[in-house]
């Protein structure tokens, strides 16, 4: 476990590197000044930790359908990559959120509130295409083990 962070942006376009091909989209969150001050201590890896819809005008239908009239106090646990930004000469950090659910529709430009509370593994890259889809489902294994849902 971590000293909980609160991370708070919304959902931006991110590279689209097969991420939804490999079964674990990305949400990608926009880098304020204020997340970057935030992570600028943490070191680059895999975190655990639950998150929370702050705006749902693109997937709302959807949210209500799933979690019932309460959706909007509704938290997920996350599997969220930190790392740095290939685009920036890897100068900015990057902060992308895989929720443990599955979503029929995207949800670009919606805000999310993430509480970063579990550390799991450092970042690293892997030799091939398969340990790192190997490393993924792990770290989804860790995060249902690890994040409690109050
Ligand atoms: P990008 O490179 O633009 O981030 P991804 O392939 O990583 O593209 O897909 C991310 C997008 O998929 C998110 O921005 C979101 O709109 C959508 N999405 C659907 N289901 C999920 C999920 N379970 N977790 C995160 N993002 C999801
Ligand atoms: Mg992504």
């Amino acid at each position: 476990p971590i000293d909980s962070i609160l991370l708070q942006g919304m959902v931006v376009n991110g590279f689209k590197r097969g991420s939804k091909e490999l079964g674990v989209p990305t949400a990608n969150l926009d880098l304020s000044s204020e997340n970057m001050s935030k992570i600028s201590h943490l070191l680059p890896g895999v975190y655990s930790g639950t998150v929370e819809f702050i705006t749902y005008e693109t997937n709302k239908d959807e949210l209500l359908e799933k979690f019932g009239e309460n959706f909007a106090s509704v938290k997920l646990r996350t599997a969220i990559s930190i790392g740095w930004n290939p685009s920036y000469d890897n100068s900015h950090r990057t902060i992308e959120a895989y929720i443990l659910e599955e979503f029929d529709n995207d949800f670009y430009g919606e805000s999310l509130k993430i509480n970063l509370t579990h550390y799991i593994r450092a970042e690293s890259n892997y030799s091939s295409l398969d340990h790192l889809i190997m490393a993924i489902h792990n770290d989804i294994e860790t995060t249902k083990h690890i994040v409690s849902i109050e």
